[in-house]
C-alpha cells in the first residue's frame, strides 16, 4: 500500500481538523466523557483518524468507566507503538499509530481478565466502520 501521510505538521493541519490534529499531534487529551466512542457498543473496527490503519475491533472493547474509550487488546501485533512518557508528573506508557505516529492515548495494566490490558484511547483518535469483526 502507498504511504500517503503528511510529512510536514503543515500537511497534518490541512489534512486533520483542529480536535484531531491537538490529539493527534500535539498529544492532547479529550475531556473525559466527551468522546463519541466512550458510550458506543456498535460491532465493527476502530481506524485511526490520522491515517486509517485498523486498530481496535469492538469485541475487545469494554466500559472501564475511565470516561474514555477502552480496549483489552490492539487488532495486529504491528498496528500500536508504544513510548515511556514521562509528562504530567506520572511514568505512563503512550500508545501511537504506527503508520503515522500519531498519539492515541495511553496503555495501563489494570484491565480485565485474563490479560488486564487496558488501552485507553481518545475518540477523537478513532475512526469507526459498522463492519463484521
Ligand atoms: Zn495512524
Amino acid at each position: 500500500m502507498k504511504n500517503t501521510n503528511p510529512t510536514s505538521e503543515t500537511e497534518w493541519k490541512d489534512k486533520l481538523s483542529d480536535d484531531e490534529y491537538q490529539v493527534l499531534r500535539l498529544k492532547g487529551t479529550e475531556p473525559p466523557h466527551s468522546g463519541k466512542y466512550n458510550i458506543h457498543d456498535e460491532i465493527g473496527n476502530y481506524y485511526c483518524a490520522g491515517c486509517d490503519a485498523k486498530l481496535f475491533n469492538s469485541e475487545s472493547k469494554f466500559q472501564s468507566g475511565c470516561g474514555w474509550p477502552s480496549f483489552t487488546e490492539k487488532i495486529e501485533d504491528d498496528a500500536i507503538e508504544y513510548i515511556r512518557d514521562k509528562s504530567h508528573g506520572m511514568i505512563r506508557t503512550e500508545v501511537v499509530c504506527a503508520s503515522c505516529k500519531g498519539h492515541l492515548g495511553h496503555v495501563f495494566n489494570d484491565g480485565p481478565k485474563p490479560n488486564y490490558i487496558r488501552y485507553c484511547i481518545n475518540s477523537i483518535s478513532l475512526k469507526f466502520r459498522p463492519e463484521s469483526v
